[in-house]
């Protein structure tokens, strides 16, 4: 079969953004589009004729405008970036209408729109994981996590914009907890059940493999920053900057995880007939008793894919269509030496409210800076100037010889750029020193 030459890229953000850059880099030379995208997206080139991306004004979520377009444009392979799409089924419907389509089907989307399916699945075929509970009865779901002494993690089931997941330290806080979760309904539906796990203490990293229904390819380690502050203070966010590899885990610790982990997770899905064909992103402790499994997401990290795409050797195109035609064995996983880091400049407020449509000034600069690569998450362009559009406005992502040489190149970058309010990490790929 001939690789595709027409790829649809599903999403907006920094992910998908580095998504298109490497199928853009690949020798296919594909026709690439994107919906909805966002301004650094727009600004990409095709490879073959040096026309720029064409960015289509379609939601992510918006199922049957994506179908109708992708049909119209005759696109060959479809790559969906974010979780929501995927809960909702795009890849059943797609498949349905004959299209090629990257990302896992809505059965498996639920590794990740449900905790409560995790949670069993994990205990089910033995994958490492916090001692825990499920629960839709708030009595019992607070007599559980006085079991815990009070020092447990209470995670809404559903999906709640990664917010729906609220660490306790004592009996007063996990009560509070459960009942804004299941009584004042703080994330809606999405509380209604939920998962009660044993706060485990350790390093957390990330750890993502592609999939193809049989066969797991896993990716060298990275790890991300939850907390919008330096040295881990502040609030949760969507994640401030991510780098790679680790140097919590070698290569033999990694392989000894990936088998403790993927086989099990495989052996699952086909015993559960879960076609799982897409990216594992199983969010890991790595505890004194062994690793432990805090979550799965089913789709690529953000931005956590900033750091492991600038590192891959392969051909992006070729590794996605093989993983969505099953034919991902034949492949073997080939990354750069160097480390990456990806520094997240946010809004001002961020994760909190922020104001939109601060000018950003400074990417001409960046772009003459060597191995850099200033990924757009939140960007939009107004009036021919690139203005911010999110909270995640950018991810300045640099490679280096090692981590210390990535991470003086990303902040050189960091320095180019300017827009009102903009925050970002000084310590990103700090805990690796
Ligand atoms: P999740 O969305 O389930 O990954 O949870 C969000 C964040 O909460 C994780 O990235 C961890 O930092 C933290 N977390 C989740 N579960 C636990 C746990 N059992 N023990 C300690 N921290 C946890």
């Amino acid at each position: 079969m001939p690789l595709p030459s027409s790829v649809l890229v599903v999403g907006a953000g920094g992910r998908e953004h580095t998504l298109v850059r490497l199928l853009l880099a690949s020798p296919a030379k594909p026709r690439v589009v994107c919906a909805p995208g966002n301004a650094g997206i727009a600004q990409e080139r095709l490879a073959k004729n040096s026309s720029p991306v064409e960015c289509v004004n379609i939601s992510a979520e918006d199922l049957p405008k994506l179908l109708a377009f992708a049909q119209e444009k005759k696109i060959d392979l479809v790559v969906v970036g974010p979780d929501n799409p995927l809960a909702l089924g795009i890849v059943d419907l797609f498949q349905k209408h004959g299209l090629k389509i990257w990302g896992v089907n809505q059965k498996a989307a639920q590794f990740e729109s449900s905790k409560i399916f995790s949670q069993k699945f994990m205990e089910k075929y033995g994958i490492p994981t916090a001692a825990a509970g499920t629960f839709s009865d708030v009595v019992a779901a607070k007599k559980f996590c006085a079991t815990l002494g009070g020092k447990c993690v209470v995670k809404a089931d559903g999906l709640a914009l990664g917010k729906g997941v609220l660490i306790c330290t004592n009996q007063a806080e996990a009560e509070k907890a459960v009942d804004e979760i299941m009584v004042s309904k703080a994330f809606g539906a999405a509380g209604a059940n939920v998962v009660i796990q044993e706060f485990l203490e350790g390093i957390e990293v990330s750890m993502h493999a592609l999939c193809d229904g049989t066969t797991a390819k896993i990716f060298p380690t990275s790890q991300d920053h939850k907390r919008a502050l330096d040295d881990d203070l502040g609030l949760n966010t969507g994640g401030m900057g991510t780098y790679s590899p680790t140097p919590f885990l070698n290569d033999a610790q990694l392989a000894d995880v990936a088998k403790k982990v993927l086989e099990p997770f495989m052996r699952g899905c086909i015993e559960e007939k879960i076609d799982y064909r897409g990216l594992l992103y199983p969010g890991v402790m790595l505890t004194k008793n062994g690793p432990k499994i805090l979550e799965f997401n089913a789709r690529f990290g953000d931005p956590e894919t900033q750091v492991y795409l600038t590192r891959l050797e392969n051909d992006l195109v070729e590794l996605l269509d093989a993983s969505a035609s099953g034919t991902l064995a034949r492949h073997e996983l080939k990354w750069k030496p160097e480390a990456s880091v990806c520094v997240i400049m946010a809004s001002g407020g961020y994760p909190g409210n922020y104001p939109k449509g601060k000018n950003i000034y400074g990417l001409d600069a960046t772009n003459k800076l060597p191995r850099t690569k200033v990924f757009h998450a939140g960007t939009a362009l107004k009036d021919g100037q690139i203005v911010t559009n999110g909270g995640r406005v950018l991810g300045v992502t640099a490679l280096g010889k090692d981590l210390r040489t990535a991470q003086a190149t990303a902040y050189a970058a960091v320095e180019c750029i300017q827009f009102e309010g903009a925050q970002f990490r000084r310590d990103i790929a700090a805990k690796a020193f």
